[in-house]
């Protein structure tokens, strides 16, 4: 079933759905099957699962220069689907990102994902690598989500890239994209970000799911804001617990976000470790609950490896 038919079919009840990780190369899908194992009491109607582009390292040579390999450290993500699937009988995310693929190569990994009898994903851009100071597309891919939701949705009518195929196979693939309460750190201004966003629903996005935040007045901010430029579709608030102090500088480094100052003292004033983590549990489940008595169509956890904190907060929640 699609994302926005679970959502159509709650009927306002506020759904509860999970982000996996790919394990690391090397690692096993039971790391993934335990984490899941422990959540699915939740009734996740949806599990996404992130995908990781290949990234450059640099190999010192015995001779003193560096070697550049490029490596991809979490393989895996139409493979996990598939199996979460199989496993758990519920449906699927897989990420798709534009970075690293060529048109034709998204084209395949759709047919893929068509052929596995998978028909929800959401399309991304990607982040520039490690060593790259923005974003670079591949020569023939796409620089923009926009551009990759155009591709599913055009598959979705049936058109392939090989203008050879006559009446192609109409794929249904449920478009979800993403939306940044607090701005997406390269856009010019909130409204040029929000106009973009706008653009990915008009191209086929069926719904939209937030960079996590930590104050709820952006989100709801937010939705007024879309809602106002005429964004119509279903607004999925992305939710991750802060569990260590360096996180407070971590998490606005790498997510381009702003921690609330009562929090922040919060979680300064914490003693330990295990304080911490208990502030962060505590105000993750109080935006939640505040979230669900405002009628968020879903509650998205981002678990990045952390089960026993977000089944506690699932747990307070239900
Ligand atoms: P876009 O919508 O393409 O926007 C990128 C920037 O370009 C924005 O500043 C936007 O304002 C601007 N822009 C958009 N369209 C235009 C245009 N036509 N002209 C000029 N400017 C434009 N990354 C991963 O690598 N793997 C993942 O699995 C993953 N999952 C994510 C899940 C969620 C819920 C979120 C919020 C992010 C995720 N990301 C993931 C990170 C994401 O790839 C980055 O945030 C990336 O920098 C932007 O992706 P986007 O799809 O929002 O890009």
């Amino acid at each position: 079933m699609k994302v926005t038919e679970h959502i159509q079919k709650a009927k306002g009840k506020t759904l509860v759905s999970f982000e996996v990780l790919p394990p690391l190369k090397g690692g096993s899908m039971q790391a993934i099957f335990k984490t899941l194992d422990a959540l699915m009491e939740f009734k996740p109607p949806f599990i996404d699962v992130t995908y990781h582009r290949e990234e450059f390292i640099y190999k010192k040579r015995p001779s003193g220069y560096y070697e550049k390999t490029a490596i991809r450290k979490r393989p895996g993500t139409v493979g996990i689907c598939a199996a979460i699937m199989h496993r758990y009988g519920v449906d699927a995310v897989p990420h798709l990102i534009c970075g690293g693929f060529t048109v034709e190569e998204t084209e395949n990994a759709l047919i893929d994902l068509n052929f596995l009898g998978i028909n929800n994903v959401l399309a991304l851009r990607g982040d520039a690598r490690q060593f790259e100071d923005k974003f670079i597309p591949e020569e023939e891919g796409h620089k923009y989500a926009l551009d990759l939701v155009r591709q599913i949705a055009g598959m979705n009518h049936g058109k392939y890239l090989d203008l050879n195929i006559q009446n192609g196979e109409p794929t249904d693939f449920c478009i979800g994209v993403a939306g940044y309460p607090e701005k997406h750190f390269e856009a010019p201004n909130f409204a040029a970000d929000l106009q973009f966003t706008k653009e990915k629903v008009e191209a086929g996005a069926g719904y939209i799911v937030t960079q996590m935040f930590f104050d709820n007045n952006k989100y709801f901010e937010y939705v007024n804001a879309c809602r106002a430029a005429g964004i119509d579709v279903p607004i999925v608030p992305g939710l991750k617990p802060l569990t260590r102090k360096y996180q407070l500088n971590a998490i606005p480094r790498k997510f381009f976000i702003n921690l609330p100052e009562e929090f922040v003292q919060e979680v300064q004033k914490a003693k330990d470790d295990e304080a911490v983590k208990q502030v962060g549990i505590e105000w993750c489940i109080a935006q939640s609950k505040a979230l669900k008595a405002a009628g968020a169509p879903c509650l998205h956890y981002y678990t990045m490896g952390d089960t026993e904190t977000v089944k506690k907060i699932a747990e307070a929640v239900a």
